[in-house]
């Protein structure tokens, strides 16, 4: 008999269906057996009457998450055991059978409620059974209702999802970089990219015009607490575009996201506002401002844009950084300093940050298209000849080549999901999120590998 889905069965009062799913919960009252059965649709009652003794002799082995088929006939329930407001609180499944498809260890822990009072490592642990919670079920479809809006979004737009490798070599975001040993060329290593910039700049310089690429980014940062080696962007880069075009398009994007996705949401203000960086620094001495004006009400985005950051800033060594990303273009009017590298602390770049109820949820910038700027930053940061030619002579060669105006910004996914989630981490939105130490507990790893892959690689553990 063909499956039905437990949010249909309403439409099946009075007819004999199967049903397939989990026993959420099993309630043994002797003569009456009562199970709630969960499918990814929903839930619905189940019962077995006393007549029926196969299937009351099933009915009292199976427990909680014990995967099975249920045939059995829906019926109204009487009027007295209605409960509104309850997904098919109003119909309930008399039980003919119980097919046992797979039995279930005791799970480890309870999937009913919201799960936060569990330590998050047993959780992470047996993520497979976590995810099976409501509240993880919600926030990972959501996330994917997100991410594909907004694939409709920017495709509607002329732009073209493009991959971009994993296995690369080191881009400077400020972070450190994984790395990966190569085995074809010993002692040689790829990096995992910390963001898709250089890629996204070169496809720029390919013709593609306007690309985008819900991306993985690995940057192997000190462990704090809501931050995880492996996070998601939504990565966006266009060409013969200001950083006005830049801006209103992804405002444009989180508007209507928010709109068809959250219409229970109130943005604060539209347009976003935007400050400078010198001025949200001097009004909120932070340049990721909480601007809301009511901190208790959860459904309230306060968004804005922060522009026109300084370019480069002192590094711990006191020699020169660029305070972002070293692709950024200085506004017009600092292009000569950066050519003559002069006054480098006044140097405003056009570069900008998106900033949600106090958390940084994107940035961008206008790039440099002509290698010589580029090439100015490089040695303004004191880097050698050398260094540029072999880390970055690809980009400068790209830019000699014809590359036309281009700019792009990158929303950090997680944060993003898990603000509008109103979940307190990023890890509540991520499937097999790792915990806060950067360690998986379920696949136990990072774990050492075996002597023999380590001689192929010509690695030597130094204990
Ligand atoms: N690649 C940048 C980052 O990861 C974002 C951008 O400028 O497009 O922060």
């Amino acid at each position: 008999m063909k499956r039905i889905y437990i949010k249909d069965l309403k439409d099946y009062v009075d007819k004999e269906v199967t049903v397939a799913g989990w026993v959420d919960v099993r309630r043994d009252q002797g003569k009456l057996i009562f199970f709630d059965f969960r499918d990814v649709s929903g839930k619905v009652q189940g019962v077995v009457l006393p007549n029926n003794n196969e299937a009351h002799e099933i009915g009292s082995k199976v427990r909680s998450e014990w995967v099975v088929e249920v045939r059995g006939k829906i019926n109204k329930r009487p009027e007295r055991a209605i409960q509104v407001d309850k997904q098919n609180g109003d119909i309930e499944m008399e039980i003919f059978n119980i097919a046992v498809l797979n039995e279930a260890e005791v799970s480890p822990f309870d999937i009913a409620g919201d799960g936060k009072e569990i330590n998050e490592e047993i959780r992470l642990r047996h993520r497979y059974i976590d995810l099976r919670r409501e509240r993880m079920q919600e926030n990972i479809r959501r996330r994917h209702l997100v991410s594909k809006f907004v694939r409709d979004f920017y495709s509607k737009e002329g732009f073209v999802e493009i991959e971009t490798p994993y296995m690369t070599k080191s881009t400077p975001e400020g972070s450190r970089d994984f790395i990966v040993p190569s085995r074809l060329d010993l002692g040689k290593f790829y990096a995992l990219p910390q963001s898709p910039q250089q890629y996204k700049q070169l496809l720029m310089s390919a013709g593609f015009e306007r690309y985008f690429q819900i991306a993985r980014c690995f940057r192997d940062e000190d462990t704090r607490g809501d931050r995880q080696p492996e996070f998601t962007q939504i990565d966006m880069e266009m060409s013969f575009a200001t950083q006005e075009d830049i801006i209103s398009i992804n405002e444009r994007l989180l508007i209507d996201t928010i709109k068809a996705l959250y219409p229970e949401k109130e943005i604060q203000e539209i347009p976003f506002p935007r400050f400078s960086h010198t001025e949200v620094m001097e009004k909120y001495g932070s340049d990721k401002p909480d601007i809301r004006k009511d901190k208790n009400n959860p459904n309230l985005l306060a968004f804005c844009w922060v522009v026109d950051f300084p370019f480069f800033e002192k590094g711990n060594d006191g020699s020169w950084t660029f305070s972002h990303n070293p692709f950024s273009l200085p506004k017009q009017e600092y292009i000569s300093d950066l050519l003559e590298k002069k006054n480098i602390e006044k140097i405003v770049a056009d570069q900008f940050d998106v900033v949600l109820n106090g958390y940084e949820i994107g940035g961008g910038s206008v790039r440099a298209h002509k290698p010589e700027c580029l090439k100015k930053v490089f040695e303004i940061m004191s880097y050698s000849e050398e260094r540029i030619e072999k880390n970055f002579g690809h980009m400068l060669k790209s830019l000699a080549s014809g590359t036309p105006p281009h700019g792009g910004l990158a929303f950090g996914f997680d944060r993003l999901m898990m603000i509008l989630q109103g979940e307190p981490n990023i890890r509540e939105v991520i499937a097999f999120a790792k915990t806060g130490e950067g360690r998986d507990p379920m696949m136990d790893s990072p774990s050492e590998v075996q002597d023999e892959q380590l001689n192929e690689l010509g690695i030597k553990i130094r204990k």
